[in-house]
């Protein structure tokens, strides 16, 4: 089975989920009330798919689908501020062809990076219940699964509690788990390497306690990591 092949079918599988009835119907009633602003648009209004390289070494963990960005658009972090943040970080890293996201087909591709969540459906007030972040944890897995990765950046406090999880799990870290701050590092069996930021939710970014320099920072140390690791092949 090719890279993509594999890659189509998660996202085939993710899409078609039905494990979670509560978030189902909330996707479902935002799409269908929509948001005034976006009153024009058909909203995807079910789980969102993995996005970007499918042979991705930077696997980026968010949170959930925003309900009027992801929800929208059908595209993770696309159609929404978290969104903008983020993409303009990946293009400002090399990581992204293009520093904006507003749907689907807007041309964005990813180069060496991926991005997931901890779930794949719009939550009530952006917080899934522990049981549908378990739920959820198996597509986590399979999309670790799949990808050849070297560095694993998540996006706040639930991101990295998931992704420690699920590295403790494969066995890729060991011995107590690692606290979660913004720059936090922890190294990973083979040479890998876990990098935490605070979400890029308006949350952070308008009260500054997450600035441009910061993430930019992120990004620029999964690059570098990326490539000493090229160096030392
Ligand atoms: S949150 Fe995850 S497990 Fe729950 S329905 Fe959506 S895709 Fe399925």
């Amino acid at each position: 089975m090719s890279d993509s092949t594999g890659w189509n079918f998660l996202n085939q599988d993710i899409v078609a989920c039905e494990r979670c009835p509560r978030l189902l119907a909330h996707c479902q009633h935002v799409a269908a009330e929509k948001r005034a602003a976006f009153r024009d648009w058909t909203y995807w209004g079910k789980p969102v798919p993995n996005f970007g390289d499918p042979r991705a070494e930077i696997l980026i963990v968010g949170l959930a689908p925003a309900a009027h960005g992801a929800n929208r658009t059908g595209r993770m972090f696309t159609g929404d501020r978290s969104g903008d943040w983020l993409y303009r970080a990946l293009h400002e890293a090399g990581l992204a062809s293009q520093p904006g996201s507003v749907s689907r087909d807007d041309g964005l591709t990813l180069r060496r990076t991926a991005i997931t969540a901890v779930c794949h459906c719009a939550p009530p007030e952006n917080l899934p219940t522990r049981d549908e972040q378990a739920a959820c944890r198996d597509w986590l897995t399979r999309t670790f699964d799949l990808l050849p990765t070297r560095v694993v950046i998540a996006l706040g406090q639930i991101a990295w509690q998931a992704a420690v999880e699920e590295l403790l799990r494969r066995g890729w870290l060991s011995g107590r788990k690692p606290r979660f701050s913004h720059g936090q590092e922890a190294n990973l069996a083979g040479g890998r390497l876990l990098i935490g930021s605070y979400h890029p939710s308006q949350q952070n970014t308008f009260t500054g306690r997450l600035t441009e320099p910061m993430f930019d920072a992120v990004f620029a140390r999964a690059s570098r990591h990326l490539n000493e690791a090229s160096g030392s092949n």
